[in-house]
């Protein structure tokens, strides 16, 4: 499919109509999603009433919105008025939301058509979408292999010509460490510049929302059109969004760049060589435009991903208390006691992954640990926070790889450490609350995609974009 702005572009003028544009998206699920399953639920008749409402505004001379008639794609995390949304979770299976997400709600008033909800790992929790209760999302570049998680489905509908723009949530990495297994655009913005009203909660001082495209500029274009306060959303940033649109024409003379050492391989294990190589290929491009391209440690990188899997399961294991078969979703019942009821509940409801850390976050909170587990889980935070602070006094962008490998095969990363070292690049950013982007930068093993991630300071979305824009162009031919 063309950009999602030309779509608008084409729409907005009049040259194409929304309900043209939405046959072409649906047309593609229906040959590709029986093969892919990127879609939990295709919502057809609802997207074609969205597309007469866009196309009688512009046969009426109102503004449709910037993203008029853009077919999108929604992680099923996201809650959308009337329509099933189930985190692919047995719990939530059959679950219809009495309203929408502000960044669905802004969506549509943006005169984007919603297709569907996409396919995930259950709640969010997982690096292949191989977690799903209703079977794995199949990378459209190999469907042998995962195409990264949590947000599978979305960056698995991008890059099968599904829809040319996604959107996805990112707790730990599940919007760019998809992007980069499927070679696609993936970005995760400062936490609080999108609002999570309506975003089902995995861990909530972590979790964002952001876009998956085929080009930076929808990306941005998309941040744009979602990002800003939102007083429903008590961690929404009360501040005017950066200036995206206008970073991209920019270039790279002057920006501050710097490598991160940790995550090239030096400090953690486990890194595909070709994947190191694509990195220096694209901070090379980068100095070749003109930036400053130095390498920076970040120390206190190398725990994060530990403490990372403290503080997730622990506010994971508070936010998923709700689901007891009394408020929300699915319940087991037939002559049980209260008790027995919500046991019964939770155990059919929650696949393996739910469940373990569900404990794993339990156990660090209890009263003898929670000092020593979540407590020091906590202080690490603070020290990331600190270290990337003070590279940021020196460096515009940080860049490191999304992903230490391509995409894998299924089922190669049965043991749940193996999954979680996935995210060692782009855990950090979460913690630190940053914004990072993943683009597309040439291949690695098996000619499959790799990802390089520009990171940033809080709001320094603009620099990200400038630079991201750069390495769009200078991306070796055969970049997905
Ligand atoms: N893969 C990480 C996890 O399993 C991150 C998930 C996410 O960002 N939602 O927790």
């Amino acid at each position: 499919m063309d950009s999602a702005l030309k779509i608008a572009v084409a729409v907005r003028s009049g040259a194409r109509s929304a309900a043209d544009v939405l046959a072409e998206s649906l047309a593609v699920v229906t040959t590709e999603d029986d093969r892919i399953h990127a879609f939990n639920t295709v919502a057809t008749e609802q997207a074609y009433e969205a597309a007469a409402a866009v196309d009688s505004a512009v046969a009426q001379g109102r503004d449709p919105g910037i993203l008029a008639g853009v077919p999108v794609a929604l992680k099923d995390n996201m809650c959308t008025n009337g329509l099933e949304t189930t985190c692919s979770s047995r719990i939530l299976d059959g679950w219809k939301p009495p309203y929408d997400a502000t960044s669905v709600e802004r969506l549509r008033e943006a005169g984007a058509i919603i297709v569907g909800k996409t396919n995930m790992d259950e709640f969010a929790m997982g690096s292949s979408t191989e977690n799903s209760a209703f079977g794995a999302t199949r990378n459209p570049l190999d469907t042998e292999r995962v195409p990264g998680g949590s947000s599978g489905g979305s960056a698995a509908a991008v890059a099968a010509g599904m829809v040319p723009l996604s959107f996805g949530s990112d707790t730990g990495g599940s919007i760019r460490q998809p992007a980069a297994l499927c070679g696609t655009v993936g970005f995760k913005p400062t936490y609080g510049a999108i609002s999570r009203y309506g975003l089902i909660a995995f861990a909530s001082s972590l979790d964002q929302i952001g876009p998956f495209a085929t080009t930076v500029e929808d990306a941005a274009a998309a941040f744009v059109a979602i990002a800003g306060h939102d007083p429903r959303d008590s961690t929404s940033i009360p501040a005017a969004v950066p200036d995206v649109m206008a970073a991209l024409g920019r270039g790279a003379q002057g920006l501050r760049v710097g490598v991160i050492s940790e995550l090239m391989g030096q400090a953690i294990e486990g890194f595909e060589p070709e994947v190191l190589a694509q990195t220096r290929a694209a901070a090379d491009a980068l100095a070749d435009a003109g930036a400053t391209v130095e390498e920076v440690s970040i120390p206190s990188t190398i725990y994060g991903l530990s403490a990372y899997y403290l503080i997730a399961p622990a506010e994971a294991s508070s936010n998923l208390a709700r689901y007891d078969g009394v408020r929300y979703g699915n319940r087991v019942t037939e002559g049980l006691t209260t008790a027995d009821m919500m046991i019964a509940t939770r155990t059919a409801g929650f696949g393996p992954e739910v469940k373990r850390r569900i404990m794993l976050g339990t156990y660090a909170l209890s009263a003898g640990y929670y000092d020593a587990f979540y407590g020091k889980a906590q202080r690490v935070r603070t020290l990331i926070l600190n270290d990337f602070n003070a590279a940021y006094e020196r460096f515009d962008v940080l860049l490191s790889p999304t992903s230490p490998c391509v995409a894998f095969p299924f089922g190669a990363k049965a043991d749940p450490l193996a999954m979680y070292l996935n995210d060692v690049c782009t855990i950090p950013s979460n913690l630190a609350g940053h914004p990072a982007i993943s683009v597309p930068f040439g291949t690695g093993a098996h000619d499959l995609p790799v990802g390089v991630q520009l990171l940033g300071p809080i709001l320094g979305e603009a620099a990200i974009f400038q630079a991201a824009a750069v390495l769009e162009t200078a991306a070796p031919k055969g970049s997905a």
